[in-house]
């Protein structure tokens, strides 16, 4: 197996060639999240790091991608001692970045696809926290929606707060915006396509008694389809230019869609067809579950997108929930703790025999 690590900053690509055939491309993200880990498991992470603003943060796998780090190195690992089984190329990559959308993506400007085979089919897991150890979900067609970030400044004009007919008060405008915002799903979106438009950010002024000059918003979009994006993203400018106009903005709003992008991630139709009635014969009927695709992100899809070909990420459970007495601590909570034992068991055993399948499995 041939090791390249440093690919798009800290990735890492292995390549295994095993005669002429497909090219599979396994993936599993390694990053953490600036979270406190409240898990108290013994190997609970301890470990602070320096954020680029120069702060420190407590870290932690708060999103599982240690057990899809671990599963990804497990089933290379599984492939080339059965390598008798199959037949042509493994790229196995460890991708960084993945909760700042950016991963993939630097992975791929680096050489990802030039440098290394490039993939016919694309494979990964994520955890589960609503699924329990031993079981898998599967999401045909699009699973993870198009994640946008949007900055808007809105401009007034500062002074005393008793005399606010002397001001133009951003405060109250951004208010407006933030409540005007809200017409676009209910009313210029087809009921049908979802999206979510929040604003989950919204800082103003110092003190009680002063009207501050701006307002600043920060607002993620979600959608699946391409054109429900455009629709939103040119509604939020709209919006914010007329509610500015409305309330005698001193000059008009600054809108940056940040160019963090996650496009909508997809599942091949028939690649999850395949590997659930797989899954079914290998895991058990049972054990496969059909999953709701979700408004989150995940940059795997930009693997599929950039060259076209099949993908498919599968949801691994992690919980029982017999385990708990309430709901399961949700991804990127402190408290989330995988059952992490019968969760890669059944992760490696999917991932593997997924592999296998792609890869031929000559003699089987
Ligand atoms: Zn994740």
């Amino acid at each position: 197996m041939q090791v390249t690590s440093g690919v798009g900053g800290t990735g890492v690509v292995a390549v295994l060639r095993n005669g002429s055939g497909p090219t599979l491309l396994l993936r599993g993200d390694m990053d953490a999240l600036p979270v406190a880990e409240e898990t108290g498991a013994p190997y609970a992470s301890r470990v602070v790091v320096e954020q680029p603003d120069g702060s420190r943060t407590p870290v932690m796998h708060a999103c599982g991608h240690d057990l899809h780090t671990t599963a990804l190195v497990g089933t290379a690992r599984l492939l080339a001692d059965l390598r008798a089984r199959w037949r042509g190329t493994l790229v196995a990559i460890a991708q960084p970045g993945e909760e700042i959308g950016q991963g993939a993506r630097r992975m791929i400007a680096d050489g990802l696809f030039d440098r290394f085979p490039r993939p016919d089919v694309a494979l990964a897991l994520h955890v589960w926290p609503e699924l329990a150890p031993g079981r898998v979900g599967i999401t045909p067609g699009w699973w993870a929606a198009n994640v946008d970030s949007v900055d808007i400044a809105v401009y007034g004009r500062g002074g005393h707060g008793a005399r606010p007919q002397d001001a133009v008060d951003p405060v109250v405008i951004a208010a407006q915006l933030v409540v005007a915002l809200q017409t676009i799903v209910s009313r210029r979106i087809d009921p049908l396509e979802p999206a979510v438009v929040t604003v989950g950010s919204i800082h103003a002024g110092s003190k009680h008694n002063v009207i501050p000059d701006a307002a600043h918003l920060q607002l993620t979009v979600r959608s699946f389809d391409d054109a429900v994006r455009e629709r939103l993203l040119a509604s939020i400018r709209e919006i914010a230019q007329g509610t500015c106009q409305t309330y005698g903005c001193t000059r008009p709003p600054e809108i940056a869609v940040k160019d963090e992008h996650t496009p909508a991630a997809y599942n091949d139709p028939e690649l999850a067809r395949g590997a659930g009635a797989l899954l079914a014969e290998v895991l058990g009927a049972e054990a496969v579950a059909e999953v709701p695709r979700t408004m989150g992100g995940e940059d795997f899809g930009v693997y599929a997108r950039t060259l076209g070909i099949p993908a498919l990420l599968f949801r691994l459970g992690a919980i029982d929930p017999a385990s708990l007495s309430g709901p399961p601590p949700s991804l990127h909570s402190g408290r989330f703790l995988p059952d992490a034992d019968p969760a890669l068991r059944t992760g490696l055993r999917a991932l593997a025999h997924l592999a296998l399948w792609q890869l031929g499995a000559p003699g089987e």
